[in-house]
């Protein structure tokens, strides 16, 4: 079964680069544009007929070693046969809808999905590309069929959507796109490690590495993965939407996120392992707490038997406060009066992080968008960080409750 394969296993299988001088970490290769040894040689680079897994590169923007090797780790943890970094999350994901759509081709997507990708589908790709999109909620497998159209080429979805904390069935979505002749896309940004969508069927999984792949809120990057020939489609001369519209990846930026995925095992265990304490918590003290980790979340079991054992259910719970000003009152004293976490969107950082979604990352959609989409005035989206000791951070976050 799929939630036997071991991201961190597959980790350790990808063979290791080492630096130029033998060194145990591999090189920055800050160069943008690469020598041949032989004038003949660059005919076939341009051609495509050798390229960067026969250690041949041609330009930075095309591919660059160091990003290739950060993509070749993507690749093993998402298991599937290739993988390549982007400047952004953003970068990634407009790279693959664009990879896939053509002009008056049709998306099926998710109704509850990070607020820049909803207005990428909904306001920017109609206007700049004739590609339309129709929401749906992706848990009820009915609509999502419905909304297909003969034009239809995506089912794009979260893997664990934001801020809701929906659950996609992978599979059952999957065999819904592939059975129209689309392809499914999952965002997995919320869930690496303990998910590997391509195990279960979806057929490119794209991330925002600035959340927990990175894990230190001090980089924008994102990440696509998928078969070798659609990776290489991305980068065709002609046609290719990273080649094109060019969200490259820095070597340096590269080589950063690279020194962090080997611990990025260990980093989820240790979100997931917090979060499903303060969740469970929450519970006991009759909080009104959504966390796929619960056993009274509609998904729990559907999310169990899809993940990988050993990394938990993700580091991101949400608490509904109520109303916005219960929400706002609880961060304040949180961040300024008992020093945990800050007030600030984003999630996967090492300190806990805590936003209002209805008022920032969702703030995109419209208030009857938010509302069929079940993101409620007072929910205080928080991604749980692993400073500080379990307890004191508990007992600060009892205090900040009792205060409201
Ligand atoms: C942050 C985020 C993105 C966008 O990523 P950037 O790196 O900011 O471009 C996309 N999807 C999800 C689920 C995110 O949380």
């Amino acid at each position: 079964m799929s939630n036997k394969f071991d991201p961190q296993a597959a980790l350790a299988d990808t063979r290791h680069e080492f630096g130029e001088h033998g060194g145990v970490n591999l090189s920055i290769e800050a160069s943008t544009t690469f020598t041949v040894m032989a004038a003949e040689t660059m005919p076939e680079l341009f051609s495509g007929r050798v390229g960067p897994e026969g250690g041949c590169y041609l330009y930075g923007r095309h591919f660059n070693p160091t990003v290739y090797a950060l993509g070749k780790q993507l690749a093993a943890i998402e298991n599937t046969e290739a993988g390549y970094a982007t400047a952004s999350g953003m970068g990634a994901i407009a790279a693959a809808l664009m990879q896939v759509c053509n002009a008056g081709d049709h998306i099926v997507s998710g109704n509850t999905i990070y607020g820049g990708t909803f207005a990428l589908l909904n306001s920017y790709l109609p206007a700049k590309a004739g590609v339309t999109s129709a929401f749906v909620d992706v848990t009820d497998h009915a609509s999502v069929a419905a909304a297909f159209t003969d034009k239809t080429r995506v089912l794009y979805v979260e893997s664990i959507a934001n801020p809701t904390l929906d659950v996609a069935d992978i599979p059952a979505l999957a065999k819904i796109a592939h059975d129209r002749g689309a392809v499914l896309i999952v965002d997995n940004t919320f869930s690496p490690m303990l998910l590997s969508p391509a195990n279960l069927g979806a057929d490119i999984v794209v991330h925002s590495l600035t959340k927990f792949i990175n894990g230190a809120s001090d980089i924008i990057a994102g990440g696509v993965c998928g078969t070798q020939e659609f990776i290489g489609s991305l980068m065709d001369l002609q046609l290719g939407s990273l080649m094109l519209l060019g969200s490259t990846m820095d070597a340096r930026t590269a080589f950063n996120i690279s020194m962090r995925v080997p611990h990025l095992g260990l980093r989820v265990t240790e979100h997931s392992r917090r979060a499903q304490v303060f969740a469970e918590r929450l519970l006991e003290r009759g909080e009104s707490v959504v966390y796929p980790g619960l056993a009274g979340h509609p998904q729990h079991a559907l999310l169990g038997s899809m993940i990988n054992e050993g990394y938990g259910y993700g580091g991101v719970f949400g608490l509904d406060l109520g109303t916005a000003e219960r929400a706002d009152r609880f961060m304040n004293t949180l961040q300024n009066e008992l020093g945990f976490g800050y007030m600030a969107v984003s999630l996967g950082y090492f300190d806990t992080l805590m936003s209002c979604s209805g008022q920032t990352t969702s703030s995109e959609l419209s208030e009857e968008e938010r509302r069929e989409a079940g993101i409620a005035p007072g929910l205080v989206r928080i991604s749980i960080g692993y400073t500080g000791s379990v307890e004191q951070r508990w007992g600060q976050m009892v205090t900040a409750l009792d205060r409201l």
